[in-house]
């Protein structure tokens, strides 16, 4: 009978005699088992029954009589998987804490059988604990070389944080995104041309990095899945993106957003809906205007270097103010009132008519008919502290859709092109 716990030790004479008085928590083996007594009387090979307490530290384990020598069993926590044994001699308690509760159960209804009835049990010998049982399960893992990574063997599942970089990993296997405990993936430099939608089901995941890959295309089911709920920082820089989807902006949490030597030609237009994003760096794609959303953000620091953003004096309205369709009256109240939708219940062009719906600096949401305009922004009042950018071009062009007449003339009383 084993169990794997942690245990640490009290000594209970420890404080009159000022020794040490308990034993620091540690992940533990505890078996009962049967050895034979040094004090074999002469024909008879009694068999004495001891409890073996295995630590990392103390690996052959520390073993205890149960024969007269168990004074009491606490137990009233045992479905929290807590519990203390007492013993006589030594006088010791042994803390069990973040054990099974059912199996805390039955090895401590074995413990307290009286010793004619476990004398009837089958129990093993003594053998010391494997190391597995009382290692401390495996949190992190880094794998640098393609030589490394494991080929036919499992990730642990306990890990939380897996790094496989330089190892010109094609796809990311199914296998890895099993690991339930998953909170920072890193996947630097490697050759992977795709991001698996089933990440969009890794509610854990806080840290994604994708930097230097070939990945063309940032699906839209990753965001639309439980992710969005869970990622702090995305680093998709040194990839091939050229646009990332409309739904972007439901990564609510994002703070880090790393999106540096891409092939980007345009922002989401609602990344203004991204409100804990603080750190935003786009340098180093095809930009040539920016999202005028961006302006209702409160960021750290954004950088917005190498783009060839258009030069152009102040404002520039696209297309003017329509009467609405129908479609699109239906529209405006669907995302008005958050109505979920999916390609299951509406045809799925009409999915993608929702999914295009621009939002207004008010809040509101239109369509087609909305007044397309862009005005020039200063990018030194769009971050609070650094702002890097190209020292002679601190006016750059963004990009904005406004729902009605009152919302631009409300713009265009703004000297700064910021939304007040
Ligand atoms: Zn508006």
């Amino acid at each position: 009978m084993r169990l794997n716990c942690e245990v640490s030790i009290v000594n209970r004479l420890g404080p009159s005699f000022s020794m040490r008085n308990s034993s620091k928590p540690a992940r533990a083996s505890l078996a009962i088992g049967r050895k034979e007594s040094s004090k074999i009387a002469a024909g008879t090979a009694e068999k004495t029954v001891f409890l073996l307490v295995c630590t990392a530290k103390e690996k052959n384990g520390a073993r205890y009589k149960i024969k007269e020598n168990l004074q009491q069993v606490f137990s009233k926590f045992v479905e929290k998987g807590k519990a203390t044994i007492r013993l006589k001699e030594p006088p010791h308690d042994l803390l069990i804490n973040k054990a099974d509760p059912s199996s805390l159960k039955s090895f401590l209804s074995i413990l307290k059988l009286g010793d004619k009835e476990l004398q009837k049990v089958k129990l093993m010998g003594l053998t010391p604990a494997k190391a597995s049982d009382i290692e401390k399960p495996k949190t992190e893992m880094t794998i640098t070389r393609r030589c490394d990574y494991p080929l036919g063997k499992p990730f642990p599942s306990t890990l939380n944080k897996l790094s496989i970089s330089n190892c010109a990993l094609l796809r990311i296997e199914a296998r890895i995104l099993q690991i339930k405990s998953l909170a920072c993936l890193n996947f630097a430099n490697n050759q992977l041309k795709e991001i698996p939608c089933r990440m969009a089901r890794l509610s854990t995941l806080s840290e994604l990095v994708l930097h230097g890959n070939r990945i063309r295309e940032f699906p839209t089911a990753l965001c639309n899945g439980v992710i969005t709920s869970s990622l702090r920082l995305l680093d998709l820089s040194q990839n091939e993106i050229k646009l990332l989807p409309v739904a972007f902006s439901n990564f609510k949490n994002l703070v880090h957003l790393k999106l540096d030597r891409n092939q980007l030609h345009m922002l989401p237009v609602n990344i203004g809906k991204l409100s804990s994003l603080r750190f935003l760096s786009v340098s180093h794609n095809q930009l040539t205007v920016l999202p005028h959303s961006l302006s209702k953000l409160k960021l750290e620091s954004v950088d917005v270097s190498e783009n060839p953003f258009l030069h152009q004096n102040n404002w520039n309205i696209v297309n003017k103010l329509a009467v609405p369709s129908l479609q699109e009256c239906s529209g405006i109240a669907v995302k008005k009132h958050r109505w979920s939708y999916s390609s299951e219940i509406i045809p799925l062009s009409l999915c993608v008519f929702l999914d295009g719906a621009k939002q207004c600096l008010c809040g509101n949401y239109c369509f087609a008919s909305c007044i397309h305009h862009i005005v020039t922004i200063n990018i030194q009042q769009l971050a609070h502290a650094v702002v890097s950018v190209c020292s002679t071009q601190n006016h750059i062009p963004a990009e904005g859709f406004l729902c009605s007449r009152k919302c631009l003339q409300r713009l265009q009383s703004s000297r700064t092109g910021q939304w007040r």
